[in-house]
């Protein structure tokens, strides 16, 4: 605290992200990151774009990467005036919540979600309200009804990793017109449909993306969201009232060869989704609840051991999850997906920290 603080800098709650320890031989499932590299064409990408044109600032449109990402996209009809991008996705979020979501009536989101909604609310001073998951954790669209000045919610959830069907997510567009309905589809890539198939049909639905799970990519900043040209038009006038070049000649040059291999893209999140598999079986098999996650990570509980102690005992082991000390989640452990070898060393090591009372 400072009395050279704006009160409101006092006032605000910022997000807490996944810690990033410096500790040795740690088997780090807590933040979602991606256990393997990105493509070497990504890499390549920026070895070259850092040996030439450095001196230059980038192109505040961006058009190269937005015309790789509509190319991508083109089966679903995708230009790039329906692309936009940003220092990640959490920096188009706030875009969102600043530019669209900022009404009377309140945002809706789901009460168990992604932990930066509510910050950006308290930032940008954007009223909201929480809908309840059901029973089993899912998301139940037909909640989300009446006066709203916006409704947002992660397909697949996070923290739960659960899926919506696109026939709920299109229901909802269809009932609800009169605001902007946000999809964070930050793990789509994992097992979800994604509602960029809805965009050319519904000009209230913006669809945000990142690369930094499903490419590899959380170090290079990079997120992007698709929508109607004219919600696009409104972000731009955000980002270029706050910085016009939010991303730069590296995140370009590798987001453009990110979008354009598709092979390692296929095989990345394929072996992800088949490990994911494993993992739920083995810890079923050790008695926990797993929710069906269509994500990078799984959200399980046992049913006669404490969430947090859990996590204390596996952090002994120096293997670290998330854990969130929140209600109705207290008892989960979010375990990422790693590579077959850390999710062995997770799976030895939970198996030693339930056989100690
Ligand atoms: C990881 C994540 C993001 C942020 O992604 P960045 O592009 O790395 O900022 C957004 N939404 C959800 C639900 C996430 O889990």
């Amino acid at each position: 605290m400072s009395r050279f603080w704006h009160p409101r800098v006092a006032r605000l709650h910022p997000y807490v992200p996944g810690e990033q320890p410096k500790m040795e031989r740690l088997v780090k499932l807590n933040t979602n990151e991606n256990p393997y590299g990105p493509s070497p064409r990504v890499v390549a990408a920026i070895q070259a774009a850092a040996e030439a044109g450095m001196q230059l600032y980038p192109d505040p449109e961006a058009m190269a990467l937005r015309t790789a990402i509509a190319e991508f996209y083109s089966d679903f009809g995708i230009t790039p005036a329906q692309v936009f991008v940003g220092n990640g996705s959490d920096e188009v979020l706030a875009h969102a919540f600043h530019g669209l979501f900022r009404q009377d009536a309140p945002l809706l989101f789901p009460d168990i979600s992604y932990s930066f909604y509510p910050v950006y609310c308290t930032l940008y001073e954007v009223p909201f309200e929480t809908i309840p998951l059901d029973d089993a954790f899912a998301i139940r669209l037909a909640d989300y009804e009446g006066d709203n000045g916006g409704i947002i919610f992660p397909n697949p959830n996070a923290p739960t990793g659960r899926a919506l069907p696109l026939a709920d997510i299109q229901g909802l567009l269809e009932r609800n017109t009169d605001s902007v309905v946000v999809v964070d589809e930050a793990y789509v890539d994992f097992g979800a449909d994604s509602a960029v198939a809805l965009v050319n049909r519904f000009p209230n639905l913006l669809v945000t993306q990142t690369v930094s799970k499903s490419r590899s990519l959380a170090g290079l900043r990079l997120g992007l969201a698709m929508g109607h040209p004219d919600l696009i038009a409104g972000l731009v006038r955000i980002k270029d009232s706050f910085n016009s070049y939010p991303v730069d000649r590296l995140a370009s040059a590798g987001g453009i060869a990110a979008f354009a291999d598709r092979g390692h893209f296929e095989r990345n999140r394929r072996t992800v989704m088949a490990d994911r598999e494993r993992l739920t079986a083995e810890l079923a098999g050790l008695g926990f609840e797993v929710l069906p996650s269509a994500a990078n990570f799984v959200f399980a509980r046992h049913p006669r051991r404490a969430g947090a102690d859990l996590a204390r005992a596996l952090r002994e082991r120096a293997v670290i999850v998330r854990h969130f000390d929140r209600p109705r989640i207290a008892d989960f452990l979010r375990i990422t997906i790693g590579t077959p070898e850390q999710n062995r060393a997770f799976l030895s090591a939970l198996e030693d920290a339930l056989a100690q009372p």
